[in-house]
């Protein structure tokens, strides 16, 4: 295939990501979106196998073979619940593979069978080296944390930020020798093992409420890496698409920060989401009990509502209880209530989490409301139905300043004449923390997993 024709297919790949990514910026247009960046990626993979330079294809097809299958299988058995999990997996491996595919020319060039290194390679390789092998080892942190396998809660220890700076600098200097010395396995070598050693340093002070912002930041990094992987192997189309990632990862992470009120160098070196200090409320140490209701006391008020606001969380996630909240909202509404969804932006697990349950039932795009739009609605609103939502809905962030949480913006639902949580028990959520709202006055709690409650609540009221 000559070259130009190569060049052309590379052009067209980056000009269907870039289409496909302006397509993902609408639930609407989502899923066309996707379709054309997943055609972009056809056409650039297409355009590698009939490259000359690339492996031969027995390599490759047992490659794509072996990569499938581990796909294929893990797609089958993920649930979806745990998709920010596989997310952080897939960021780590993506920087993983940029740093080994950088790593190889070196390897190639040491070995007499490749170029020596020259120009902006050794640079790329370094920042390579450098963002794909931190992007693995921190990934495989947020991984240990959203699995449970470790505790969620941010690690800090004194002399903590020192300690990164510290290593952050050493690296730095190692990459300068080794931008000097390419040919040098030991500064490669050393870059990897700092690079890894940094990744778990920057991530395990993250933690609790803080995740997404920790995810979004390394699908960005992985993308950095990705980029500057392009320029290792001159190949214009790991340039644009690692650079799309890059920048689209880190205008994700800056919407986060957004959503939590905080700014990128807080969630980094603030040690948030770390166990709430004295005054904080500890979960534990709790005498008092929330009173439990029936869906069939819940009827009556209702019955008798005129708007009604629905606010969902992971629980919802958890109990695959999208269909039947949808179905809970046309009940209402054919009684002549008014029905809104308000969205939370780290509601879940994962950026746009209730937005793509909802869209999976069905549930018309208008009756999503974001955050600052439905905020100043709850006040003249007359029940706040709250499913499996908790940290998104704690009033500790908006007035408890010893809170791990203080400052995140939350959805006022207590601010609604009658509020009605559904969870399963008086545990916290993601950060960790209890939750005043649930004693409050005008809150009543309907304990039990959310599908079976929200279907109890359709006989109820539609009986009513
Ligand atoms: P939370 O994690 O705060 O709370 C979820 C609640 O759901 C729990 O209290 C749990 O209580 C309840 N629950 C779980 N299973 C069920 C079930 N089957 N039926 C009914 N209830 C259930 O969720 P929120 O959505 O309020 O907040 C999201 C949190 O996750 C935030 O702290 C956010 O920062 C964090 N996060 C968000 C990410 C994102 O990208 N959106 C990524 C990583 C973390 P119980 O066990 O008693 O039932």
């Amino acid at each position: 295939m000559s070259n130009i024709l190569i060049q052309f297919c590379y052009l067209l790949a980056a000009v269907l990501f870039i289409l496909g990514l302006r397509g993902l910026t609408s639930a609407k247009t989502a899923a066309r979106g996707n379709a054309l960046a997943a055609l972009g990626m056809l056409v650039a993979v297409v355009a590698v196998l009939l490259d000359q330079d690339v492996v031969d294809f027995p390599t490759v097809l047992a490659g794509i073979a072996l990569g499938s299958a581990l796909g294929a299988v893990l797609a089958l058995r993920i649930q979806m619940t745990a998709m920010p999990q596989m997310v952080a997996v897939l960021n780590g491996l993506g920087g993983a593979a940029s740093a080994l595919v950088a790593s190889t020319e070196i390897v190639n060039a040491v070995a007499g069978t490749g170029p020596v290194p020259e120009g902006v390679v050794p640079l790329a390789v370094a920042l390579s080296v450098l963002v794909g092998s931190l992007t693995l080892t921190g990934s495989l942190v947020a991984f240990a944390k959203l699995q449970e396998l470790v505790g969620g809660a941010a690690v800090v220890y004194p002399l903590q930020r020192t300690t990164n700076a510290l290593m952050g600098a050493a690296a730095i200097a190692v990459s300068v020798l080794f931008i000097a010395n390419p040919l040098d396995p030991a500064l490669l070598l050393g870059l990897v093992a700092l690079a890894l050693l940094l990744g778990v340093l920057l991530v395990i002070p993250i933690g609790g409420a803080d995740m997404p912002v920790v995810i979004s930041l390394l699908n960005s990094y992985s993308g950095i890496a990705a980029c500057a992987t392009g320029f290792v192997l001159d190949n214009s189309a790991l340039v644009i698409s690692g650079a799309l990632v890059g920048a689209s990862g880190l205008i994700l992470t800056k919407i986060m920060c957004d959503a939590m009120n905080r700014s990128l160098v807080n969630v980094l070196f603030g040690g948030f989401g770390a166990k709430p200090s004295a005054g904080g409320t500890e979960v534990g140490v709790e005498t008092r009990t929330a009173i439990g209701y029936t869906p069939e006391d819940a009827a009556m008020i209702f019955s008798n509502a005129r708007s009604v606001i629905i606010v969902p969380g992971y629980g919802m996630a958890v109990a695959q209880a999208q269909h039947v909240v949808r179905e809970f909202s046309e009940v209402l509404r054919e009684k002549g209530i008014r029905v809104q969804f308000a969205i939370h932006p780290v509601a879940g697990r994962m950026p746009g989490h209730m937005n793509v349950l909802l869209a999976e039932a069905n549930v018309p795009y208008e009756e999503l409301v974001e955050m600052d739009d439905i905020n100043p609605q709850f006040v003249e609103t007359d029940v706040a139905l709250v499913i499996g939502a908790n940290d998104v809905v704690n009033p500790a962030a908006r007035e408890d300043t010893a809170s791990p949480i203080y400052g995140m913006p939350i959805l006022d639902v207590d601010r609604s004449q009658h509020v009605f949580v559904l969870k399963r028990s008086m545990n916290p959520g993601f950060a960790g923390i209890q939750n005043e709202l649930f004693f409050n006055d005008n809150t009543m709690m309907i304990f039990g997993d959310a599908k079976a409650t929200v279907l109890k609540l359709v006989e109820a009221v539609r009986s009513y």
